[in-house]
């Protein structure tokens, strides 16, 4: 058995909580280890609405701490993240029979006074007829109001946690499974399997249990016997269809069973309606969704809808699976989303697990995992990530707008809306991508749907990707904008490039993404 190394802390599980426990350790000079069993963001961090956000209905159940704390989160995500983020505006139409006019205003209030550290405009109510908020809407809803949160790529806000913390010294391990652990000299031995069967033998001095829905089984794998109640599971899907209205607005749709929905424009030709709440004893259920919830959220939007949405409109479909701490309540709707951090002990060997949580507080719950390990730990830095940009996010004081100049002046042979999609993917980093490419020739292969072989290739080198799928789904979206044959072209083009690098690992190896923005080289 190989020897992995001798590690502070080793983090089990390459989703958003284990990424940015990794860049807050590494950044605070900590060794740490990351291991994920498959790809990064492959489970429940990028099968998410992708909303930063409060939770403007969590309100209703009295959460409100977790709501600021998520707020106030809002605001710090769009600084440091400000080319994977946007501002989204909502729009939640009235229906009197299912809350009153003065509840919302009430709630929208408050919301607008927990945020308002963002900077983000208030609330207002606005008349659905004649304004470009209710054409899509039926003619009889009448009012409504507006109000703004913040949308996020939740895959890539993984990767580029994880590229900031290999930045900061961490190892990451993709397609590596955590086995096992036992006590070993005040810490632990730990055992890990990679996908091609080898396996390694890792020594850390803490565990951070970081596997989501399988928060549960990695804990049982180091003999820790917790008291506290088991993770519950609710799995949450979502369907995209053709674009179904113009405008960048998102609705926030009331149902019947006091649940909502999101139906929220996805990059520019799509819509993304989710999401249900259905309990489950598996995190294998989140393989797919199922006809009952499609035909949930076909439902759910067409109440408001003028065009009706039907089954057969949708394109494409996610679901993932939340593990939520266990706080007695039997709806799944009514479960607190804010987060449990346990800490268990074996023979005096710690492990930390994560239990619940939501990608828009993933920088504070790695904070406060820090805090509670300090103890074992005693870190030379204070908390930091709240102010340095992650990768490719230091766009200056003009932005997205003076970057997509910059690139536009730089790669003037180059179409705009390449440009800006590389923009909105990599940031800064855009440069690093296109490198001294002069025209599209220089690009190599065009997959289709905006995707060139030059960012393929790149997405290999530096962010792990080792199939299609982590390409066309997680790295970028452009699996959407493909027919299933172009999709197939990619898959066979990332497995043979990953493949002759297997067998030449001098290939363009790059263990550490490059610090420095590419951009206008
Ligand atoms: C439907 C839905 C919608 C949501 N929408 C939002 C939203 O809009 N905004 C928001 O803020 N939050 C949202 N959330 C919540 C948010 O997505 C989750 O809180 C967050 O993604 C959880 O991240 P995680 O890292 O804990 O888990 P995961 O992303 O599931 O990561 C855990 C990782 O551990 C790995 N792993 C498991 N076992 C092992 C092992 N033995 N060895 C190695 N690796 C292992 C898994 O492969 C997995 O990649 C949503 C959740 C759902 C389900």
């Amino acid at each position: 058995m190989e020897s992995a190394g001798t590690y502070d802390l080793l983090i089990i599980g390459g989703g958003i909580n284990g990424a940015g426990i990794a860049r807050d350790a590494a950044g605070r000079g900590l060794s740490v280890a990351l291991c994920e069993r498959a790809d990064f963001a492959g489970a429940t961090s990028s099968a998410s609405s992708k909303l930063i956000h409060g939770g403007l209905r969590y309100l209703e159940h009295g959460e409100l701490r977790m709501v600021r704390g998520a707020l106030r989160e809002r605001g710090v995500l769009l600084a440091i993240a400000p080319h994977i983020s946007r501002e989204l505006q909502f729009v939640l139409p009235h229906v009197r029979e299912l809350r009153p006019a003065w509840m919302i205003r009430l709630g929208l209030l408050l919301y607008d006074h927990l945020g308002s550290s963002a900077g983000l405009p208030a609330s207002h109510g606005v008349d659905l007829q004649g304004s470009c908020y209710g054409h899509a809407l039926k003619p009889e809803l009448r009012k409504g109001f507006l109000y703004c949160d913040a949308a996020v790529d939740d895959a890539r806000l993984v990767i580029l946690n994880l590229r900031s913390a290999v930045l900061h010294g961490a190892t990451v391990l993709p397609r590596t499974r955590f086995v096992a652990a036992r006590p070993a000299q005040r810490g632990w031995l730990a055992r890990l399997q990679s996908a091609d069967g080898r396996w390694s033998e890792l020594r850390a001095r803490v565990l951070v249990n970081a596997a989501g829905p399988w928060v549960d089984d990695v804990l049982a794998a180091t003999s820790a016997a917790p008291e506290r109640a088991r993770a519950r599971l609710v799995k949450g899907s979502h369907i995209v269809t053709q674009r179904l209205y113009d405008g960048g607005h998102a609705y926030l749709l009331q149902n019947e069973d006091r649940r909502i929905v999101f139906v929220i424009p996805f990059g520019a030709n799509h819509t993304l309606i989710g999401t249900t709440d259905v309990p489950v004893d598996s995190p294998h259920a989140a393989a797919s969704i199922s006809p009952q919830e499609i035909e949930y959220l076909c439902r759910a939007a067409s109440r408001y809808l003028r065009k009706p949405v039907a089954p057969q409109q949708v394109v494409w479909s996610y679901a993932g699976v939340r593990a939520l701490a266990d706080d007695g309540h039997e709806n799944p709707s009514a479960i607190t989303r804010d987060y449990t951090l346990g800490l268990d002990r074996v023979q005096g060997s710690v492990v930390l697990s994560v239990i619940g949580g939501k990608l828009t507080v993933y920088r504070t719950l790695a904070e406060a995992a820090l805090a509670k390990l300090h103890a074992w730990l005693r870190p030379r830095r204070g908390n930091w990530t709240s102010s340095e940009p992650l990768p490719g996010g230091d766009l200056g004081a003009e932005g997205m707008v003076g970057l997509k100049a910059r690139l536009t002046s730089r790669y003037a042979a180059l179409p705009a809306p390449l440009l800006d999609a590389l923009a909105e993917r990599h940031g800064t980093l855009a440069g690093d991508v296109l490198g001294d490419a002069d025209g599209e020739a220089d690009l190599g292969i065009h997959f289709g749907g905006g995707l060139f072989q030059r960012e393929v290739d790149y997405l290999i080198r530096r962010e792990w990707a080792h199939s299609g799928e982590d390409v066309l789904w997680r790295r970028t979206k452009t699996g959407l904008e493909m027919p299933p044959a172009e999709r197939s072209r990619v898959d066979d083009y990332v497995r043979e490039r990953v493949a002759r690098q297997a067998m030449n690992p001098a290939m363009e190896r790059e263990t550490a993404p490059s610090p420095a923005s590419g951009e206008g080289r």
